[in-house]
């Protein structure tokens, strides 16, 4: 039983039609070409869904993280990188809002709900799982913080206005050292590398960023000197709920292309639905499904709720459980389909490739496991 006021299923309607009639029929053509769907992210914005958690106050529509979660699944139902376009966007924007100053907040998040792009840089070549090997480094000098250092992956990096950027300001305090910051698009030093050639989730962007000797000045800290582990920790709990909400779209969307061509793939004189190898195939994808998208949704919850000691298991729990899912899913989806399946004429193809990645980023399914094994012995002791 989901619990939507009116207000909200409105939003959820409004979301669908966008999905059908502006998403769905641009996705194989923005994976064909590996382009940013520029048209869609302006129609996100011009109906107030490219930064929905936003409060109200600045711009956005403050809402729920149980409906966010939706918003992304119904998005990624037809298109996965669309769906990435909202995900970057929560990623760069929360710990701004969560633990800028009012002036931080005054001046970076108004222009995050009307058309301009955020992105979380945290990855380095050197540090992915193990992020506090990062070598960025920003060192305190008269008003200004200088930055130096790198970062990659970065997804809408090359295009974002303004970067939440993560780096150590003094290393010798490990987590303790590390800090963060907003970085725009124009400060001098800021040096844009290549955007990667990926496998999926084609029609996004992911880049490599050069930091030489950027002035940030002083008051673009966020919070507190020393922090940003904790503020990095935080934003990550909710961006695999995100990816949780991404994976469980992406296997619906799956499910909803496969069923609909064996309901009319024909062999042997019947449609392929008539065989107990496909309807056994399909019970198990929309059962383990709707098992994945409740595990999501019960994760939004413990964010809703604020129930601080449940928030990190629940979210890589929904993140590894949805996301292997989705990867099974298409899979699946493409085995119905037979040789159909594996042209890109069809979309589950693409779908499968997409999955890969929600196996991967913003934690891996093996760290995803990690973290909820050190959270299940935490809560034992
Ligand atoms: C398309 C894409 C978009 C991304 N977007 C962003 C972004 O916007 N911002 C950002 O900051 N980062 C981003 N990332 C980075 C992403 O979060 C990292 O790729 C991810 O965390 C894994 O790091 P890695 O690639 O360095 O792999 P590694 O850390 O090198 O891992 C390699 C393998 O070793 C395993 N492994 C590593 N350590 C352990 C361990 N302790 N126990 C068990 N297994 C382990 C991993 O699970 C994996 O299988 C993105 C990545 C991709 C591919």
């Amino acid at each position: 039983m989901i619990e939507l006021d009116q207000e909200q299923r409105m939003v959820l309607s409004t979301v669908r039609n966008i999905a059908r009639e502006k998403v769905k029929p641009k996705a194989a053509e923005i994976d064909e070409k590996e382009e940013f769907p520029w048209e869609t992210a302006t129609t996100f914005a011009q109906n107030g869904i490219l930064t929905p958690l936003l409060p109200e106050e600045f711009g956005g529509i403050g809402s729920s993280y149980l409906l966010f979660s939706m918003i992304i699944e119904e998005i990624a139902r037809v298109c996965a990188s669309s769906a990435l376009i909202l995900i970057a966007q929560a990623d760069g924007m929360l710990p701004i809002l969560h633990s800028g100053t009012g002036e931080l907040k005054k001046k970076y998040l108004p222009g995050l709900s009307k058309g301009l792009f955020a992105a979380f840089a945290a990855t380095e070549p050197g540090a992915g799982s193990d992020i506090l090997y990062m070598r960025s480094k920003a060192s305190s000098k008269g008003g200004f913080y200088v930055l130096n250092g790198q970062k990659c992956f970065i997804t809408n990096g090359s295009i974002a206005d303004i970067l939440t950027v993560f780096c150590y300001t003094d290393p010798s305090k490990g987590a303790r050292g590390m800090s963060a910051f907003v970085v725009e698009k124009g400060f001098r030093g800021l040096v844009y590398g290549k955007n990667e050639k990926k496998m999926g989730m084609r029609g996004s962007i992911n880049s490599e960023l050069f930091f030489e000797d950027i002035a940030i000045p002083a008051e673009n800290i966020i919070g507190q000197e020393g922090s940003g582990f904790a503020y990095m920790m935080e934003a990550l709990d909710r961006s695999r709920l995100f990816a949780a909400s991404q994976a469980v779209g992406l296997a619906q969307g799956a499910i909803d292309e496969s069923l609909d061509y064996a309901g009319k793939r024909v062999q042997f004189g019947s449609p392929i639905t008539s065989l107990q190898a496909i309807q056994f195939m399909m019970a198990d994808m929309v059962a383990m499904t709707e098992a994945a998208r409740l595990l999501t949704y019960e994760a939004a919850r413990h964010i809703d709720a604020d129930d601080k000691s449940m928030i990190t298991k629940a979210c890589a729990i929904a993140k590894f459980i949805a996301s292997d899912n989705a990867m099974k899913v298409t899979t699946d989806a493409v085995q119905i389909m037979g040789g159909y399946g594996y042209m890109r004429d069809f979309p589950v193809e693409r779908m499968m490739r997409d999955a890969k990645l929600i196996q991967i980023y913003t934690g891996t399914n093996q760290i995803m496991r990690l973290v909820a094994a050190r959270e299940i012995l935490r809560s034992q002791r």
